[in-house]
């Protein structure tokens, strides 16, 4: 399907993921916006509330016992009426509450002055009238101690209502509505919230009180978490979503790729040996060789080996099906390393006839003894000469080298080929996997199946296989396994 293809699903994919993102974003703003709100009347009704029961506290001296009193100053209308009495200012009216314990009830006396002139309330003179047993010093004291019961009743409403900010206050003069300290009412604009005003003790009307909140983002983003948490978790699904999916189209195309090529290469593999044989059979026949033993012989161990060749291909793959299926049973013995690479280096050579090719094989002084497999082991150390031998052309050099320790055996097999890019190094060793032409400076035909066979091998016998490797600097295989120890 082309409109699956990569050019049209990434953009796609980002384009889904951003417009998620975007309307995600939108609605939260909306949320916090809202959140917002919320708190903000939160908190002023936790303020009027502290007032009220300031107010009550104030006067409950004698009333503790009546339920109607308690109910009177803590209602909704004497708030309102007390704050419609504090707005008065605006307009020019200001006024003092005062009350008075007569036989079994509380009087408040409400008394307002209305100014004659239009002379602004910061700017009249006031004069303060004082109780009978007031004095200036006694009013500020009280002022200063029902203040503290205002914050700390503030902090209560605060606590239930789960309002975790920080606050201060700012005082207006009552009766001029002039601020008590200039700096923090400047401080104060800058603030998230500010509250009403509300005086907090009706026997002074000394001073208003106004509630400052530098910030109530915290307490938003912490009223959001759940939604704040789903959002994000969902947007990170979506993204691990489309990761995987994109993964596994990219495997599906590779998978695909790679099969292609392994019909193309296996083809060409079997092919080769089957008309090497066809042909040599023929010209026995048609030259009538059986008249010239000598080149007869030469003709047969052709198509010997090309026979063995043959099967080899065929056993790897047999070989491997059983070891994917957890099938393949190891004929393990007291296994020398030194003298299985030693025969296998002089079939290679021998092999390579008069080829410019050089292998070198460097022996350890110490035994090298694994417990293992003879005929898988073999077949490893052939893959990786034959591979290095196949990969480094003509004038191919493979060293190896066999060293042993305490516990482990290790085997170097180094070519002066071209090398392989670090990005395929774990690859090289995945089924099928062969470097992609266009990334390789060679043009080997081959199955894949070698190196991913040789890993398996090594891996059953509880051993380690890895590469090193420098472009056009050759590779290196190192293969580590676990030394034989008699129990
Ligand atoms: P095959 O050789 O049949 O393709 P292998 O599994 O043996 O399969 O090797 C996998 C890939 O690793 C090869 O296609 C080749 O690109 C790369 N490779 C293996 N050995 C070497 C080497 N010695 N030098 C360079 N590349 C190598």
């Amino acid at each position: 399907m082309k409109w699956l293809s990569k050019r049209y699903a990434y953009p796609m994919a980002g384009l889904a993921i951003l417009v998620s993102v975007g309307l995600q974003a939108a609605w939260l703003v909306q949320l916090f916006d809202a959140q917002r709100e919320q708190i903000k009347r939160d908190l002023e009704q936790s303020v009027s509330r502290a007032a009220s029961m300031n107010d009550y506290l104030s006067v409950v001296h004698g009333h503790e016992k009546s339920q109607n009193f308690r109910n009177f100053f803590l209602s909704p209308e004497w708030l309102q009426f007390k704050q419609a009495f504090t707005n008065m200012r605006k307009r020019h009216v200001s006024g003092r509450f005062s009350s008075d314990l007569k036989d079994d009830s509380t009087i408040i006396d409400i008394s307002l002055r209305i100014a004659n002139n239009q002379t602004q309330p910061s700017k009249r003179k006031v004069i303060r009238s004082y109780d009978i047993g007031e004095t200036q010093a006694s009013v500020e004291a009280g002022d200063r101690r029902d203040l503290i019961r205002m914050d700390s009743l503030v902090k209560v409403e605060f606590d239930k209502n789960q309002l975790d900010v920080s606050f201060y206050h700012v005082l207006y003069d009552y009766d001029t509505g002039k601020p008590e300290s200039h700096a923090l009412y400047n401080k104060s604009q800058h603030a998230d919230y500010r509250s009403l005003l509300y005086s907090y003790n009706i026997n002074f009307f000394f001073h208003n009180y106004q509630l400052v909140v530098p910030s109530v983002s915290k307490v938003v983003l912490y009223r959001m978490r759940y939604y704040l948490i789903s959002s994000f978790l969902m947007l990170a699904l979506t993204a691990l979503a489309f990761v995987f999916l994109f993964r596994l189209i990219s495997s599906q195309q590779l998978y695909t790729r790679v099969r292609l090529a392994f019909t193309g290469n296996m083809t060409h593999e079997l092919k080769t040996p089957v008309s090497v044989i066809e042909a040599a059979l023929d010209a026995v026949s048609r030259y009538q060789l059986y008249r010239d033993p000598v080149k007869l012989e030469n003709y047969l161990e052709i198509s010997r080996s090309e026979l063995q060749r043959l099967n080899m291909m065929i056993n790897k793959v047999l070989s491997l099906e059983q070891l994917d299926n957890g099938e393949i049973v190891l004929r393990k013995e007291l296994y020398d390393v030194q003298q299985g690479l030693a025969s296998m280096v002089a079939a290679m050579q021998l092999r390579n006839g008069n080829s410019n090719a050089k292998i070198y094989y460097h022996p350890s002084d110490e035994p090298c003894f694994v417990d293992g497999d003879p005929l898988h082991l073999t077949n490893v150390f052939y893959n990786l000469i034959d591979n290095g031998l196949k990969y480094s052309g003509t004038d191919a050099s493979i060293t190896i080298h066999c060293s042993a320790e305490e516990e482990t055996v290790s085997i170097v097999i180094a070519d002066n080929g071209p090398g392989i890019a670090a990005i395929y190094r774990e690859k090289i060793f995945e089924r099928f996997f062969r470097v992609p032409e266009e990334a390789s400076t060679h043009n080997v035909k081959g199955s894949g199946l070698g190196l991913h066979y040789v890993k398996q091998i090594i891996t059953v016998h509880g051993g380690t296989i890895s590469v090193r490797s420098e472009d056009n600097k050759g590779s290196q295989f190192i293969i580590e396994l676990p030394a034989y120890h008699e129990i």
